[in-house]
């Protein structure tokens, strides 16, 4: 998919028995002597690998050949090589726990995944902060929680969380408040004898209900959950619309200390263009009415690829963003998601056809260097499927200001433990190196009436943890 962007790929086990004269077909074969690869029934080519290797390693060998066939055929390079996994640092922050030094990952994710050498050293830096934050954590005894608010005021084009709509759920939030608060119940209960390290409150945007809504859980969280280790309790408030000065106050007398603002772009047409529904001037006053009021930590999010968006436009954002100075800055390139509204318009609908795209790893430099102007450094790393320019997604942060969360997630070395509609918990058994997912349902009638199974799914999992 990385080769051939928007194209219908199919694979099969057998051989399709019609293939179109204006489809590629490439037909990959396993042998014991390594693996070959057959193009449009002609070219044919063979890469000696060894299949002795465990099923990571093989695989890792097979990427690697079809990758190199594949540049050949296309003569395009890619600018992740061969890695294709959502968590390109896991790899280089194994190797900081191993001992390597910077050049030696460096090079190893050039030489094994064909990375090249500006997103090898990206990678390896990120790693690099990780793993000085996270090394003198007691990762095995503790836990975070994420907590999902799915609502919000209208949805966003691109999105594909669970994001219901808050003026047809008002009139069940009490029942949805109700469910959420038995389900963190029993979290607080079972895990007890473990430290929290981390609470997160996401969603959709939590900040789309009332303050009375807001103090309600934020009481019961700290009523529930001990606090001494406690570093970092973020709200995500992610639409500015949703912001007054009454919720932000509660957030900060229950202790919350990071706060995400996101604008997503600076340029007014592009906002209303991706149904944000909000305007630029409500990113300013929100921004600034938050640091009136004390928080300290604010993070904003950016999206690079949006609907007309130029590299032009981009250096606006960024150049309006400096001026405001958020303590981090996390940078997404634009994702296909398949239950977006973006996604079904233009393959269902043929809506949005004259809308121009525009990513390139031109823009990811311009914004590395805005963000080295700001003094953040990238700290945490991820990459999804059908992203714009098949390039990445990137935390910065000013030093210090770093999200334990964020790190957290991505390096999977410890508990997440999530309750809501749509949240989903990870589970790290340490001895086994293990990791077991255990998803709540998202449909917020469904959350709300099947509360107890909800509960019981984590009971039968975590029954004698
Ligand atoms: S604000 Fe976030 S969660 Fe809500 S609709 Fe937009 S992208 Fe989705």
């Amino acid at each position: 998919m990385a080769f051939f962007p928007k194209e219908k790929i199919v694979c099969t086990e057998n051989m399709p028995e019609k293939v179109e004269k204006n489809d590629l077909h490439l037909e990959i074969g396993i042998e014991q002597s390594g693996v070959s690869f057959v193009l449009q029934k002609e070219k044919k080519w063979k890469y000696d690998i060894s299949l002795d290797g465990d099923a990571l390693t093989r695989k890792n060998e097979i990427k690697r050949a079809l990758y190199l066939v594949l540049q050949e055929y296309t003569n395009k390079t890619l600018p992740w090589g061969s890695l294709t996994g959502i968590r390109p640092s896991k790899i280089a922050y194994a190797l900081w726990e191993r001992g390597f030094s910077e050049e030696e990952i460096v090079l190893h994710l050039q030489k094994e995944y064909f990375a090249s050498k500006e997103k090898s050293k990206l990678c390896t830096q990120t790693a690099k902060t990780e793993w000085d934050i996270l090394k003198f954590l007691d990762l095995e005894n503790s836990y975070s929680l994420y907590i999902s608010i799915p609502f919000c005021p209208s949805r966003c084009f691109y999105c594909s969380f669970p994001a219901y709509l808050i003026l047809q759920w008002e009139k069940r939030l009490e029942e949805y408040f109700s469910c959420l608060i038995q389900e963190l119940e029993y979290i607080a209960q079972k895990f007890r004898h473990k430290k929290l390290y981390s609470v997160y409150v996401g969603g959709g945007t939590p900040t789309s209900v009332s303050a009375q809504y807001l103090e309600l859980l934020c009481q019961k969280i700290r009523e529930l959950f001990p606090f001494e280790e406690v570093k970092e309790f973020c709200v995500e408030a992610g639409r500015p619309d949703t912001i007054n000065e009454e919720k932000l106050l509660v957030l900060k007398k229950y202790g919350v200390n990071r706060l995400s603002i996101n604008p997503q772009s600076m340029k007014e047409e592009t906002l209303q263009l991706i149904g944000r529904k909000h305007s630029v001037q409500e990113i300013y006053d929100s921004y600034f009415l938050a640091k009136k009021c004390g928080f300290e930590q604010i993070n904003m999010d950016f999206i690079l690829g949006l609907p007309n968006e130029s590299i032009e436009d981009i250096a606006y954002s960024m150049s309006e963003c400096k001026k405001m100075n958020p303590d981090s800055v996390t940078i997404h390139s634009l994702a296909w998601k398949r239950a977006s509204i973006l996604t079904i318009g233009q393959t269902y609908l043929n809506q949005f056809q004259d809308w121009q795209m525009h990513h390139s790893e031109k823009t990811m430099q311009m914004v590395h260097q805005a963000m080295q102007e700001m003094d953040c450094h990238p700290y945490y790393l991820y990459r999804q499927k059908n992203m714009e320019g098949n390039l990445e997604n990137v935390g910065y942060s000013k030093k210090g200001k770093e999200s334990f969360y964020n790190m957290l997630i991505m390096e999977e070395k410890h508990s997440i433990l999530a309750a809501g509609a749509g949240a989903s918990t990870k589970l790290v058994f340490f001895p086994e190196n293990r990791i077991q997912r255990l998803e709540n349902v998202k449909d917020v009638g469904h959350y709300i009436a099947r509360i107890e199974e909800m509960i019981q799914r984590k009971a039968q999992v975590l029954g004698n943890l």
